[in-house]
């Protein structure tokens, strides 16, 4: 791949150790890695003029259910609480097959990438109809995000006193065996692995003890990483207190579910003790704002987590409970939660885009990802602020989660241009849409 340099950016931030942003900043890549960052760098590459930009580290989205696109606004979810909203919507999950988890994850991964987001997870926990999580992976190659894909399941239905229904449950011997396949057959441990997969059962109200257990020694023997749903509403932790006689925080402990390979989604309830029990144990949390305000679930502690020193990511999660799946407006979100919540100092816009881009990779397990240094994979995010969003702006980085814009001019994921000019360049996008209009419109009976 021949050397590629972007140039004259109004600031590089680099999310270096020491934060440095750079006033008309270069940045020199070759071979999908970052050579150089600094000012006055020359290439007989390919060169990316950056003036009127900024560029910063590609965002890390921690938390998706990127099939989710088809059913984003549908009627009687939209005003539902959490266990109301799973019971409207997984009877048209059930319908869905191989061509659905195809043509809906190409379409959320092209959304975060024109967000700004260059590396993403999935949590797949429902298998309907022959969908495999290679149709995930095979929407994640075409569009070109680096993607880590979690092999979810569910396995216990309404008859035996769970959520889903029967038709969507899987028997634990066989959600482990394709756990197994999947790890197997995509999971790549070297650096810049532009693949890596982690093993999800749902939530602790989907699957049995023994199979978040199980799930765990198999994740430990094969080296991969853990998640699943924690803590995210008042009804979570009525659940876990009445099924379990005790927090979620303990029972992820008891069951091997933290460590510097586990990370959590929501966490919204979390307490003072489960916030300490993720500090010491290096467990990670994938923050969803939007998610959580859609579905009324309350505010996330991110200001204690992150005093506590908890690894703390962004994410979009599902998009029939968000339903955008903007990264850059998430971050945007968190910052304005977390001051509801704490006030005008709880958060600064700095400390914001650190969490969806060094925090999210951290999360991840991406030591290679996540600030714009010599060696780090060439993950970048180019966004022009001559628009009218950030016109007036005095403070560039600072606009970008205070103002805008919410698309990115420019992405680059190991190295390779995902999208141009604000477009996307891997993929045709009108028809992508066209393709997933038609899928929702079945669903729909339409
Ligand atoms: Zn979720």
């Amino acid at each position: 791949m021949p050397e590629i340099l972007v140039r004259n950016a109004d600031v590089l931030v680099t999310m270096d150790g020491t934060r440095r942003e750079i006033a008309g900043g270069d940045l020199l890549m070759r071979d999908g890695v970052i050579v150089a960052v600094g000012q006055g760098l020359t290439t007989s590459g390919m060169v990316v003029e950056a003036r009127g930009c900024v560029v910063t580290p590609g965002l890390v989205n921690t938390h998706h259910h990127l099939y989710q696109t088809l059913t984003r606004v549908v009627p009687g979810g939209q005003d539902a609480l959490l266990f109301g909203w799973l019971k409207t919507l997984y009877p048209i999950w059930a319908r869905f097959g191989p061509e659905e988890m195809f043509v809906s994850a190409r379409i959320g991964l092209a959304e975060l990438a024109l967000s700004g987001c260059t590396l993403t997870s999935d949590h797949l926990y429902l298998y309907p109809n022959g969908a495999r999580l290679d149709d995930t992976i095979a929407a994640a190659h075409e569009v070109g995000l680096r993607f880590h894909p979690t092999r979810g399941a569910m396995s216990i239905g309404e008859r035996a006193g769970g959520l889903p229904p029967d038709s969507l449950v899987e028997r634990e011997a066989a959600i482990l065996e394709d756990s197994i396949r999947v790890v197997d057959a995509f999971h790549d441990p070297r650096e810049g692995a532009m693949v890596r997969v982690g093993l999800a059962p749902c939530s602790p109200f989907s699957v049995s003890r023994d199979l978040m257990r199980e799930a765990a020694v198999l994740a430990r023997d094969k080296g991969v990483m853990l998640h699943t749903h924690l803590a995210e509403n008042d009804e979570d932790i009525a659940y876990s207190l009445a099924q379990f006689g005790c927090r979620p925080g303990q029972y992820a402990e008891d069951l091997g579910w933290t460590g510097p390979d586990v990370w959590h989604a929501h966490c919204v309830k979390l307490d003072g003790d489960e916030i300490g029990l993720f500090a010491r144990s290096a467990t990670g949390v994938a923050h969803c704002p939007c998610s959580n305000c859609r579905l009324g679930s309350g505010i996330a502690p991110v200001r204690a987590m992150r005093d506590a020193g908890v690894k703390v990511g962004l994410g979009v999660d599902g998009s029939a409970s968000n339903d955008a799946g903007n990264l850059v407006a998430e971050a945007r979100q968190a910052l304005l939660l977390q001051r509801v919540a704490r006030g005008a100092d709880a958060m600064s816009a700095r400390e914001a885009l650190e969490i969806a881009t060094l925090g999210g990779a951290k999360v991840l397990g991406r030591g290679d990802c996540g600030s714009l240094e010599p060696g780090k994979r060439a993950d970048l995010a180019i966004w022009d602020m001559r628009g009218i969003e950030a016109a007036g702006a005095w403070d560039p980085v600072a606009a970008l989660m205070l103002c805008g814009p919410t698309r990115v001019r420019d992405l680059f994921v190991e190295g390779r241009q995902v999208v141009r000019d604000g477009q996307m360049a891997t993929l045709d996008l009108p028809r992508a849409i066209e393709q997933q209009n038609r899928l929702a419109r079945r669903l729909a009976g339409l």
